[in-house]
């Protein structure tokens, strides 16, 4: 694992998931489904836990929403799925949560976004109604500042503010500042009203990349509470996957963020889970943690005129990925396993060899065969139509033979 020096945070614990400082790095995702409708809202929410999302938040938007929202924790628990479920509140939530006590009960974290809490108001009173009712149920908070709904009020009046400085700063800056200085208000009035440090999480989301870098390292230096992390509103497709990686990576590698979510719009009956595995991959890529085994294979060239080897790349890749849920409670430390799959002889030896095991295809003119190399050495050389299908099975092999023993182990020494 990369050796990143995590900022220090107090540590909230969401439905029993850690989150903060030293904990590991949270997954999460949010459904897309209409809450109210239970069948589909579980049936999206478990396909996300398969997938590794580790938290779930669901919009609870109006009364049959929150009406629906402890049938779904129930039905969740009679599937045993054992994902935590947050809500997410805007406008109404002060309303939903004191009206529908079993869908506070029920939700394992409350999202509050300050900017609409209080639309029309000139009191805290609705964000107050909220922290009371999270302090009751003894859940903790996200205070989840968004620039689309940024406080409007603190906004004029930081504006009005600055331009009366010397030398006023420009408006994305006071923009940015007002915030962080959003949340770190909503965060100390939710502890004047009863909410412990340990029981709020802050974040602060932007569509920018260098946005969200300043506003969440500022975040960061002024303050211990545990941040959730992402940008918002990423986009579709390589754009949204590149974007967000762009902006967690430099932050995580600072030490900040303590859980995250990439926020990815699916095409048009795309897969919701994408996004989590995008968010997976962005921890792994980094060394931060480990989820599935890597397949590393080379982009191909001239000296390869098959397709063959992408096809297999892929396969491989989708076999891996198939196989983890099997996997993951069987074999100990699989996720860690990398696999090569190249196209030739230039790097393909070399970096076969760099993995737990590899395959170097022929390329253009080279003799019809592939050697495999298993930690690092020449173990068979494959040839004919059932090169694929050979190398799964010293896949399938190598996993029983170096995880499942660890198993043994780790159940005896118990
Ligand atoms: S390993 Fe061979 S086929 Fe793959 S990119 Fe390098 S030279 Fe091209």
């Amino acid at each position: 694992m990369a050796n990143i020096q995590r900022r220090k945070t107090v540590t909230a614990s969401i439905g029993g998931v850690r989150v903060g400082s030293d904990a590991p790095v949270v997954v999460q995702s949010m459904t897309n489904t209409d809450t109210a409708d239970v069948v589909s809202t579980v049936e999206q929410v478990a396909a996300l836990a398969r997938a590794g999302s580790e938290l779930v938040r669901v919009t609870v938007n109006n009364e049959h929403a929150a009406a629906a929202v402890p049938h779904i924790v129930d039905e969740l628990d009679r599937q045993g799925i054992n994902v935590p479920i947050i809500g997410d509140f805007h406008y109404n939530g002060h309303v939903l949560l004191t009206k529908y006590p079993e869908c506070a009960r029920a939700l394992a974290k409350y999202r509050i976004n300050p900017g609409n809490v209080s639309v029309g108001r000139k009191d805290d009173s609705n964000f107050r109604t909220m922290i009371e009712v999270a302090v009751e149920n003894q859940k903790p908070v996200r205070i989840g500042v968004n620039w689309g709904s940024l406080d409007q009020v603190l906004l004029t009046r930081m504006m009005d503010e600055n331009s009366r400085l010397p030398e006023p700063k420009d408006a994305r800056q006071v923009t940015m500042e007002a915030m962080v200085v959003s949340a770190l208000n909503s965060a100390a009035l939710a502890e004047k009203y009863g909410l412990r440090a340990d029981q709020i999480i802050l974040s602060a989301k932007v569509s920018g990349v260098q946005d969200l870098i300043d506003v969440y390292r500022a975040l960061a230096a002024r303050c211990d509470y545990p941040l959730h992390l992402g940008l918002t509103e990423a986009g579709m497709g390589a754009k949204g996957v590149v974007a967000s990686s762009a902006a967690l990576g430099v932050l995580l590698q600072e030490g900040i963020g303590d859980t995250i979510r990439v926020s990815l719009t699916p095409s048009p009956g795309g897969d919701r889970s994408e996004e989590v595995r995008v968010a997976q991959q962005i921890l792994q890529s980094m060394g931060i943690r480990s989820f599935t085994p890597q397949v590393a294979a080379c982009p191909g060239c001239g000296r390869t005129t098959s397709t063959f080897f992408q096809e297999m790349a892929e396969q491989i890749q989708t076999y891996l990925r198939e196989q983890m849920p099997f996997w993951k409670d069987r074999y100990t430390g699989v996720e860690e396993m990398k696999v090569a799959v190249m196209g030739c002889v230039v790097n393909g030896p070399g970096e076969s060899k760099h993995a737990s095991l590899g395959i170097s295809l022929p390329g253009t003119f080279e003799e019809p065969k592939a050697p495999v190399y298993v930690d690092g050495r020449l173990f068979t050389t494959l040839k004919g139509e059932r090169i694929v299908a050979e190398f799964i099975q010293i896949l399938d092999e190598y996993v029983e033979s170096h995880y499942a023993a660890r198993v043994e182990v780790t159940a005896k020494s118990m």
